[in-house]
C-alpha cells in the first residue's frame, strides 16, 4: 500500500480506516508495555548506532516514497528505541507518567489540528482555555479568578513572559525604544531557580551580570535579608523570583517575606510553580506556596507535577491588559478589528508566538475526569519517599519539603575513606557511573548532578503516578547492585 491511496484519494476511506486502525494498535501495545514491569524502561543506543541503522530501522530519509507497510515498521521501531517516559520506573524528570484521559486529548488535539491565534479558527479550545484560567488564578487565590494569562510552550517561556511584563509595566516605552529607554535594571533570583531566569535576562537584553543570585538557607530556600541587602546595591531593582519547588531539592521560598520586600520597593514578584505549582490543588501542601497570592506573576506547570502530556504550562498575570500591551502588534490579516464576534477573545496577540500549539484540551480533559489532581500530590510525600531510601545518604538531614529526594550512593570501596579531597573527587564519579551503567542495562532512570559545593548527587524524583513503594525499593536496590564494585 502506498500514501496515494488514503484520503484524499478518491476511495480512500476504506485504506485510511485500516491503516489508522494499524497504527492504534501499536500506540496501545506500547502502552501496555509502559506499565508492565517485566519491559525495560529504555533500549539504550549511541547515537551513532541509531543512525547507521538497526535491524531495518533506518533513519535516513530516502528519495522515493515507501510503502505504508514500512511506515507502519517505522512507528513501532521510533517507539522501540525511545525511553518509555511513563515506566513506573522512569524517575528522570519532573515530568513523567502516560495520562490516560490526557493521552486521549492530545490525539483529538492532533485530529483537530488547528492554531490557537484566534477565535475564528479554534473558537471551543480558545474558550477553554479562558475558563481553565481563571480557574487557575481562582486556585492562586486572587479575588474572582481575575487577571490574565496564556498557556506557552513551557516553564522556561512562562518565566521568561513574566520578566517581559514585569518590564512592560514599569518601562513600557522598552517596547518601542528598545532598553535605552530604561534604566539600569536588576533581578533577582535565588541560586537554586530554574536556569530559564538566566536565559530570559540573557535574551531580553538585561544581560545575565545583571541577574543577582540570592543565598539560600541549608535546605535551599532564598534568605529573605539576602534580597533586602542587595536590593539596596544601587540600580533600579525591578524583578524578583520566588521559586515554589526548585528543580533539583524541591525546596519552597518563603513568598510572604519576599513579597514584603518587593512592596517595600516596589519590584516585581514573580512566583515560578514550575514544579511546585501542583500543590496549590492539594488541602495538604499547598501551605508551602504561602503567599503566592501576592505575586504579580505565576509560572505554573501542569505538564509535571499533574502529569498532563508535554506540553502544558500556563504564565498567570494578577493585572489584567499587561500581556496584550506588551505582545500585542495587531496584525492586519489575523487581528481584523471588524468581525461579526467579540474580538476579544482573538487572545493570540498575547502570545509572542505567533501560531500557538492547542495545550489547554488535554488539561481540560484531565480536570473533567478527574478534579481532584492533588490526591496525587498526597500520596507521594517527600517525607514519606525519604524514610523508605535508608541505604544511601541523604544530601539534607531533614525532610525534603516536596517529592525530590537527594542522596549519594557511597560504594564499600570509598566508606572507609577519610572527608577530603579523594573522596570527593571519587565520590563525584559515582553517580554518572552507575547511571551510564542503569542506561545500558535500561531497567530504571534516575538524575543527577553536583549543586554548589557538593559534588554529583542523585536526584530521585516521583511525579509519577504509576510508581509505587516496590518501584522506589527497585531503583535503590539497583543502584546498589551497579554501584556495589566501584
Ligand atoms: C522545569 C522547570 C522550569 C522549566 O520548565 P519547562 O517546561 O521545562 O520549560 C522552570 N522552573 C522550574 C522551577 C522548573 O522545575
Amino acid at each position: 500500500m502506498s500514501f496515494l491511496e488514503l484520503l484524499p484519494a478518491k476511495n480512500g476511506e476504506e485504506p485510511t480506516m485500516q491503516f489508522l486502525l494499524e497504527v492504534v494498535e501499536i500506540l496501545t501495545s506500547y502502552i501496555r508495555k509502559t506499565f508492565d514491569r517485566s519491559t525495560k524502561v529504555l533500549d539504550f543506543h549511541h547515537p551513532h548506532q541509531l543512525l547507521e541503522g538497526i535491524e531495518g530501522f533506518n533513519l535516513e530519509l530516502s528519495d522515493q516514497p515507501e510503502s505504508l507497510e514500512q511506515i507502519l515498521v517505522d512507528c513501532r521501531d521510533t517507539l522501540k528505541y525511545g525511553v518509555r517516559t511513563g515506566h513506573p520506573r522512569f524517575f528522570n524528570q519532573l515530568s513523567t507518567g502516560l495520562d490516560i484521559v490526557g493521552l486521549a486529548g492530545e490525539w483529538l488535539t492532533s485530529t483537530a489540528n488547528t492554531n490557537m491565534f484566534t477565535y475564528e479558527i479554534a473558537p471551543v479550545f480558545v474558550l477553554m482555555e479562558q475558563l481553565t484560567l481563571k480557574k487557575m488564578r481562582e486556585i492562586v487565590g486572587w479575588p474572582d479568578g481575575e487577571g490574565d494569562g496564556i498557556f506557552s510552550p513551557g516553564g522556561a517561556i512562562s518565566n521568561m513572559y513574566s520578566v517581559m511584563i514585569a518590564r512592560y509595566k514599569f518601562f513600557p516605552e522598552v517596547k518601542t525604544k528598545g532598553m535605552a529607554a530604561a534604566p539600569r535594571l536588576v533581578l533577582f533570583t535565588s541560586e537554586h531557580s530554574h536556569y530559564s531566569i538566566k536565559k530570559a535576562s540573557a535574551a531580553l537584553g538585561f544581560g545575565t551580570e545583571n541577574l543577582i543570585l540570592l543565598n539560600t538557607d541549608e535546605r535551599g530556600r532564598v534568605i529573605p535579608a539576602d534580597l533586602e541587602a542587595k536590593v539596596i546595591e544601587g540600580y533600579v531593582p525591578l524583578f524578583v523570583t520566588a521559586t515554589a519547588g526548585t528543580t533539583v531539592y524541591g525546596a519552597f521560598d518563603p513568598i510572604n517575606e519576599i513579597a514584603d520586600i518587593c512592596e517595600k520597593y516596589n519590584m516585581w514578584l514573580h512566583v515560578d510553580g514550575a514544579w511546585g505549582g501542583g500543590l496549590l490543588m492539594s488541602r495538604k501542601h499547598r501551605h508551602k506556596l504561602n503567599g503566592v497570592e501576592r505575586a504579580n506573576s505565576v509560572t505554573w506547570n501542569p505538564h509535571k507535577m499533574m502529569g498532563v502530556p508535554l506540553q502544558c504550562s500556563a504564565i498567570l498575570v494578577r493585572e489584567r491588559g499587561l500581556l496584550q500591551g506588551c505582545n500585542s502588534m495587531c496584525a492586519g490579516y489575523l487581528f481584523q478589528p471588524d468581525k461579526q464576534y467579540d474580538v476579544t477573545y482573538d487572545t493570540g496577540d498575547k502570545a509572542i508566538q505567533c501560531g500557538r500549539h492547542v495545550d489547554i484540551f488535554k488539561f481540560w480533559l484531565m480536570w473533567k475526569a478527574k478534579v481532584c489532581f492533588y490526591l496525587k500530590a498526597e500520596n507521594t510525600e517527600g517525607s514519606f519517599l525519604s524514610a523508605l531510601i535508608t541505604n544511601v545518604v541523604p544530601i539534607f538531614s531533614y525532610q525534603p519539603q516536596h517529592t525530590n529526594v537527594c542522596f549519594w550512593y557511597i560504594p564499600p570501596s570509598l566508606r572507609s575513606l577519610p572527608d577530603g579531597e579523594e573522596r570527593r573527587q571519587r565520590l563525584h564519579k559515582v553517580a554518572p557511573k552507575i547511571k551510564a551503567m542503569m542506561m545500558e542495562s535500561g531497567t530504571t532512570m534516575v538524575g543527577y548532578q553536583p549543586q554548589g559545593d557538593k559534588v554529583n548527587f542523585f536526584r530521585m524524583v516521583i511525579s509519577n503516578p504509576a510508581a509505587t513503594r516496590s518501584d522506589i525499593d527497585f531503583l535503590v536496590e539497583e543502584i546498589e547492585r551497579l554501584g556495589h564494585d566501584l
